[in-house]
This record gives structure tokens, C-alpha cells and sequence, in this order.
């Protein structure tokens, strides 16, 4: 065996034991995640944008605000159904019913769903309505959950965990790769910190480190990173300037009556600012905002 030949079997090899062998870059060009029947791109040049409520609550406030942004030109709409919530007590979600909900605005609308599932039982069911099965903060690390994901024939949105490191982060989405599924989207939404004035600390560092890491596509919740609705713009958009594939952003009617997270919604005049500097900042660095055409008014 000649020398570069051995010292190639060498470096197959060490892929072969790698923790996260399926994820990490080894040279491998982006992944690019196709969304829905419109087949909407997540990773390589576009910037995408995922927009919506908190939780699903109710028909009439889910369907206003997903023609408005639809009529923004928003093509992804997010909103939970099953809510992970700190409080036993606090609202869960509409469960069966905000799955329906969702349906409906993607009928109505065109939007792709992406919206969360809480338990490796509920993986059919979700995917039976949702677009994109997504995996919050609180189970980044539930394996048997990543494991149901692996055949549920739908992208998988994995968060990080609040207090996860990068490393644990990609060995969660090689779970999900291991599993048989290739399409997975990483999530920065913040870790922990002792900062009390804003719910997490963004982790900027990690959008340039996971492009050098893994192939996957990457975005930013800066809604959950910030906590607080004035943040939300100038995190986004440091987020896309930094290289994030796009961003998932809550977005509300009426964010002062959201039952969750109404704090850090943005209203739709404030999305619609959004979507200008978001278009701008990845113009700027030679990427393009995937937006359809404006049909609706706001
Ligand atoms: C969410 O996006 O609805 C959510 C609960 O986020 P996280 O898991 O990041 O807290
Ligand atoms: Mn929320």
C-alpha cells in the first residue's frame, strides 16, 4: 500500500469511529433541506424564514396571523400544538386540535408547518400534520424521541439544549442521521447564563463553528435566545450576517394578548421590518432571503 493510500485508509477510518460520523463536515459540501410540497430550501444559499405564534390558540388568531404573513411573503409557519411548559399549571397547548388548526392555515395559506413533538408516541401523529417535526430545547437529549424520528419521512428542526455543549448538539442530530433520516436542521436558541436581563445568552460563536463542524443546515430562535422583543431584530440579524441559514421567529397578532411568549413576539409591522433587514444583511453577504412574492396585505 503506498503512502497516501494508507494514510487515506487511516482518515476513513477515524470517520468510521468518529462520535458523529454522518453529521460532521469531513469536507462534505452544505446540506440543503427541502421543505414540504413547495420544496422550500433550508441550508446552502438562501436564508429562510420560519414565522408564528408561540402555541397554537385558537382558529381565528392562528389564521389571521398566518395570512398576514403569508402575505408578507413568509412560506414557513411555526406554532406549538403540544407545549413543553416549566409549569404543570401553565397553558399545554391545543394538542389534536392545533395540529388541525395548522392543516387548515396551510390549506389556507400555503405555508409549510413546522411545530414540535414532545414524545416518541406522538412522532405519527405529528407527522401526519406538520412539515417539519420540530425537537425543543428541553429534548435535544431525549434519544429514544431522536430515534423515533429517524423513519417519521419528515425534516426534523433540532434545538439546542439550554445547557448542551456543540459537540452534544451534533451527536443528537447523529442520532436522528443514524437513524435513517438525512435531513436535519440545527437550532440556536440560546444557553443558559446568569444574566437576568434576557432570557438566554445567544451563542453567535457557534454559527461560524457549526459551518466548520458539520454539513447541516443551521438557524436562530432569536425570539427564545433574546426573551424580549426589542432584541429580537438586532439578534436576527447579527444571526444572518454571521452565516445562519435562516431563523425561526415568534410572531403574533397581538403579542400583548398571547397566551406565551407574547413579551418577545414580534407584532407584524415588527416582522415585516424584519423580513427588510433580513433581505438587506443577506444581500450584504451574497445570500438571498427566500421570500415569495407579497400577495396579501398585512
Ligand atoms: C418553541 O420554539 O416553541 C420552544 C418551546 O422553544 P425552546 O424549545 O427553544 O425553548
Ligand atoms: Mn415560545
Amino acid at each position: 500500500m503506498s503512502r497516501s493510500t494508507s494514510s487515506e485508509a487511516t482518515v476513513q477510518l477515524e470517520l468510521e469511529r468518529h462520535p458523529y460520523r454522518n453529521a460532521v463536515r469531513n469536507g462534505r459540501p452544505d446540506t440543503v433541506v427541502h421543505v414540504g410540497e413547495a420544496r422550500i430550501p433550508i441550508g446552502g444559499g438562501a436564508v429562510a424564514v420560519i414565522a408564528g405564534p408561540c402555541a397554537v390558540e385558537g382558529r381565528d388568531t392562528l389564521l389571521a396571523t398566518a395570512r398576514a404573513l403569508s402575505g408578507l411573503g413568509v412560506r414557513m409557519l411555526r406554532g406549538g400544538a403540544f407545549k413543553p411548559r416549566t409549569s404543570p399549571h401553565s397553558f399545554q397547548g391545543l394538542g389534536h386540535e392545533g395540529l388541525e388548526l395548522l392543516a387548515e392555515a396551510r390549506e389556507l395559506t400555503g405555508m409549510a408547518i413546522v411545530t414540535e413533538v414532545l414524545s416518541p408516541e406522538e412522532v405519527p401523529l405529528v407527522a401526519r400534520y406538520a412539515d417539519v417535526l420540530q425537537v425543543g430545547t428541553r429534548n435535544m437529549a431525549n434519544y429514544r424521541l431522536l430515534q423515533a424520528l429517524g423513519d417519521c419521512g419528515r425534516p426534523v428542526l433540532l434545538k439546542r439544549g439550554m445547557a448542551a455543549t456543540v459537540e452534544e448538539l451534533l451527536c443528537a442530530a447523529e442520532y436522528v442521521l443514524a437513524a435513517g433520516n438525512p435531513d436535519v436542521i440545527l437550532c440556536e436558541r440560546g444557553i443558559r447564563s446568569f444574566e437576568p436581563l434576557v432570557r438566554n445568552a445567544f451563542d453567535l460563536n457557534v454559527i461560524p463553528l457549526l459551518a466548520e463542524l458539520t454539513h447541516l443546515p443551521v438557524i436562530v430562535d432569536p425570539s427564545h435566545a433574546a426573551g424580549r422583543v426589542d432584541l429580537v431584530h438586532g439578534v436576527s440579524l447579527g444571526a444572518v450576517a454571521a452565516g445562519a441559514h435562516g431563523l425561526i421567529v415568534e410572531v403574533h397578532e397581538q403579542p400583548g394578548a398571547a397566551l406565551v411568549d407574547g413579551g418577545q413576539s414580534l407584532d407584524l409591522a415588527g416582522a415585516a421590518r424584519l423580513l427588510d433587514g433580513v433581505d438587506a444583511v443577506a444581500g450584504a453577504i451574497g445570500r438571498r432571503l427566500d421570500r415569495a412574492a407579497h400577495t396579501v396585505a398585512a
